[in-house]
């Protein structure tokens, strides 16, 4: 079981996200592993305080192209890598809708992610409409295709865009049935190598839903978002896995 951390951009200051590393650090040892995504700013002093800890450290971003260079504004996943993040987001619902991200940019940002060594966890997920219209594992699945390389390795976030911050989740059957169908397309075009790829959950995950949504097949862990700023409500959400 995987338990990661979305943070997206909180808390306001770097007081704040270092009070909630250092909360997040006396955490006794869970069986699920630990990954908190602090924004960029965080992730420097977060590394040097989860050191020597069972906490990993990921990132929201990064840039499509791996290096250094002229792209102001951009943050390369070899920057990452130096400040000792192992993990990266990518292809989260709000920077598709917000920064516009397609399909192709997510590949490529994935496959500068894997140039340096960082493991991808790529989210994907439908609107409301999109399940009303009984449309929900077809969206899923096209942006699954078309956002992961043929040499992909790395995580899945299976996160319905209704269910983020809005305190709703899917049926525990509406649940399995995505993850099955995840699991089964992953499969099909990965082989063997699907078994290494975790699909985790992600919407309105909490203290008190935990347990059930990740007790449910092929859910391998959980990306959180607002509970995640609670120290104690992200420590029960990974006891419950
Ligand atoms: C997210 O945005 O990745 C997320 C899962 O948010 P929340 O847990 O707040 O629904």
């Amino acid at each position: 079981m995987l338990i990661a951390g979305n943070w997206k951009m909180n808390p306001p200051t770097l007081a704040e996200a270092e009070a909630l590393g250092r909360a997040l650090r006396l955490a006794p040892p869970t069986p699920a592993t630990l990954l908190v995504c602090p924004p960029f700013t965080a992730l420097a002093s977060l590394a040097a305080l989860l050191r020597g800890t069972r906490i990993g450290l990921g990132a929201q971003n990064c840039a499509a192209t791996p290096d250094a260079g002229a792209h102001t504004g951009e943050i390369s996943a070899a920057m990452l890598r130096d400040l000792g993040a192992s993990h990266v987001i990518l292809g989260h619902s709000e920077r598709r809708a917000d920064q516009a991200e397609s399909d192709a940019l997510i590949r490529a940002k994935i496959a500068a992610a894997r140039a340096h060594g960082l493991i991808p966890i790529v989210c994907v997920g439908e609107t409301a409409d999109q399940r009303r219209a009984g449309q929900a594992e077809s969206i899923v699945a096209a942006q699954l295709a078309a956002s992961l390389p043929d040499d992909f390795a790395g995580i899945i976030a299976y996160e319905p865009i209704w269910a983020i911050g809005t305190g709703l989740t899917p049926s525990a059957a509406d649940v399995t049935a995505m993850h099955a169908a995840l699991h089964a397309d992953l499969a099909a075009r990965f082989g063997a190598r699907a078994e290494a790829m975790p699909i985790l959950y992600g919407g309105s995950v909490k203290p008190g839903n935990a347990a059930d949504l990740l007790a449910l097949p092929h859910v391998g862990g959980a990306l959180v978002g607002g509970a995640s700023l609670n120290a104690a409500d992200f420590l029960a959400i990974a006891a419950a896995g």
